[in-house]
This record gives C-alpha cells, structure tokens and sequence, in this order.
C-alpha cells in the first residue's frame, strides 16, 4: 500500500479479511500502540476477524503508563509561583492521587498547553525570571524532540528551563508481557511510528527469544490488517522474527541522528508504568551531562508519596488481562468527563476507545 486511499479501501479491506480467514490459524496479537487500538475500535476491525483471531490491547498509551507518581510531581511543580509549566494538552485532565492539572490552573497555577518542547524553551528564553518546566512524556517516538530542546536549552545557557521527563521504552514493555507466566499473547503488532525513529533492529532478539512474529505495522485500518494477516500467516507457517508492514515509513536501521541525540541526552534507568509497576531498563532520564535540567532535582519532588484511585483497574486492562467495559466503573464512576484513570482520558486510551465506539457491548 503506498497511496492514501488505499490505506481505508473497503474492497483491498475485504479481501485482506478473507486472507486473514482463509489462513484458518488461530491467534491472539497485541496492538502495541494506543493510536492502533483507536483505528481497530473506529473501524470494526476486531469485529471483521474470524473468532479464531483476538487481539489483545496492548499498554502503548504513553498518557496512561505515565504514573501517579510523576503526576503528583507535575501538580506540584506547576502549583508553584515562580513556575511556568508547560505540556501537551491530554495531560491536562489525568488524575494524580487528588487532582489534574487543570485544577492546579483553575487555582491559578500557570500551566500552559503547547505543541512542541521547543515552544517551552522559546517561553524560558522569553521569560528570564520564571521557571519554565516541560512536562516530557511519550514513547521513542517523541523522545529526540525532547531531547533537542533540552540540547537547545543548554546551547543557549537557559538556567531556567527544565524538563520532568517521563518517557517509556517499548522493548522492555514487550519482553515483560512474554515472560508474564499468564502470557496469552503470540504475536506483535509494533508501532510503526515508533520504528520510525528506533527502527526494528531492538525488536529481533525478542522475536528471537521469545519465538514469535513481530509485525512492524502503521495506523490506517488495512495497515493493521494486513499487519494482522502477516503476523497470521507467519504464526500457521511457524515462522518467528521481525516483519515490515509499515515499509513506506520504516527502515530496519532508523533515524539514527534522532537515535544518536536521545542517547546524548537520555539514559536508560527502570521505570514504573502507572498501574503495572516498575519494568527494569524501560524508560529515560537526563543523562549526566544534561542531569541539571531534571525538574526533579530542581523543585525537590522526588519524595512524593502517590495513591492510584482503588476502583481504577488500568493496569489489568493496560497489561490486556480484561476489557474495559469489565471495568465495574466503566460509564458509571468513569466517563471521559468525569475520568478516574488515564486511559479514558487519553486520545489513545482503550477505555475512551470503547467509550466512544463499543459502549453498548
Ligand atoms: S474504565 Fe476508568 S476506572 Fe476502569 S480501568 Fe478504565 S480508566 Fe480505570
């Protein structure tokens, strides 16, 4: 596929349907990536496959995984005076252990949305006098922006910009959920965007290890159906390994400037994933050389103490073990207006996915 009409094609989706059910395999996938999971509930995809075919909804929410610690950090970081803080938009509205930032902004905190790291080091460059803080989250795919403006920052000898990073690895996500002992899953639809960056070169040890497809995959409905009939057909032919779905994006090796400036500024350490706990080697902090832009340090936050909302069960969900709407507070307690965990705030989050497009099942 190569132009844009084809990548939502209703007779090129037929029959990359009927490929996928003429493979008579059984198969249980994992969509890594929260935007997969949103064209898969759009367009009706899970409920196009054969009954044979599952797919489980994989933790590649960057908004969702983010913890309740690093939350509660932002919210204290942002209620200061001296402080602009600065963040996409959809982190505005997930709850910390109290409150979201947009409360902290209705009590007068500066919080501000922006659509690039790099307008937050323009706002420090702007305003000598204030703090500026960039609340840094996401996978891969946006960790060499991140990393440039803190580069950029340090160019032009900003002392107050600072960056609280909350970057998650996919990698060490997925080798977590195969060595789970109540694994189900036998194949990966990686995100395409991601590989953009990382390329897939990461992926071929695991696929290796662990004996299963990897299928590189974009984000437009027949993308993820042909990745599906490719993770399919390798699973019925016994083949293991990485595959390319997303060729016209992706190439093994990657963006190795943006792989090269991320690991100049970033460093591996162990993460915790909000509602799974802590995976080892599975997200980023400033390396030493740029370790003084830590808003961490900086505002001395890293003491807090944090509390997930009991009723919240994102990490069961987030992991693929139940579907959101086996969720109790699912549409009750938990709407996208009245939202008690991440994932039904996230434009990728699957609770707001089922909400919008699969609430009557
Ligand atoms: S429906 Fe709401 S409470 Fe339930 S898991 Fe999803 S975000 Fe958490």
């Amino acid at each position: 596929m190569r132009f844009v009409n084809e990548y939502r094609d209703r007779d090129q989706a037929k029959r990359l349907r009927e490929a996928i059910a003429a493979a008579d395999q059984s198969a249980v996938l994992m969509e890594v990536c929260g935007g997969q999971t949103h064209t898969i509930m759009r367009y009706g995809i899970d409920q196009m496959l054969p009954d044979a075919v599952t797919m489980i909804h994989g933790p590649g929410c960057p908004v969702c995984v983010t913890s309740v610690k690093l939350i509660d950090q932002a919210l204290a970081i942002a209620a200061r005076p001296e402080v602009i803080f600065t963040s996409f938009g959809d982190m505005l509205r997930v709850p910390g252990t109290e409150l979201d930032l947009f409360t902290v902004k209705a009590r007068g905190g500066d919080v501000r949305i922006v659509y690039s790291p790099l307008d937050a080091v323009a706002l420090a460059r702007d305003n000598p006098d204030r703090q500026v803080v960039f609340f840094g989250v996401g996978f891969e795919t946006t960790a060499p922006a991140n990393a440039m403006a803190v580069w950029q920052a340090a160019q032009q000898g900003l002392g107050n910009f600072s960056i609280l990073a909350a970057h998650v690895l996919v990698p060490p996500a997925m080798e977590a959920i195969l060595s789970s002992p109540d694994c189900r899953v036998q194949g990966f639809l990686a995100a395409g965007h991601v590989c953009t960056i990382m390329g897939y070169w990461q992926y071929e040890p695991i696929a290796e290890r662990y004996k299963v497809p990897i299928v590189v995959t974009g984000f437009e409905p027949n993308d993820l159906l042909q990745g599906i009939h490719m993770a399919v057909e390798a699973l019925k032919e016994g083949r293991h390994g990485v595959f390319n779905q997303y060729a016209r994006s992706v190439r093994r090796e990657g963006n190795k400037p943006a792989q090269d400036l991320v690991a100049q500024v970033f460093e591996a350490q162990d993460q915790g994933w909000r509602g799974i706990g802590t995976i080892p080697m599975s997200g980023l902090r400033l390396s030493e050389q740029y370790a003084s832009f830590d808003a961490v340090d900086r505002f001395d936050v890293g003491g807090i103490v944090s509390k997930e909302a009991a009723a919240c069960r994102a990490g069961e969900v987030l992991q693929g073990h139940i579907r959101p709407m086996e969720c109790e507070a699912f549409g009750k307690e938990c709407t996208p207006d009245m939202p008690l965990g991440a994932p039904m705030v996230s434009s990728e989050g699957a609770c707001s996915a089922y909400y919008r497009y699969r609430r009557e099942t």
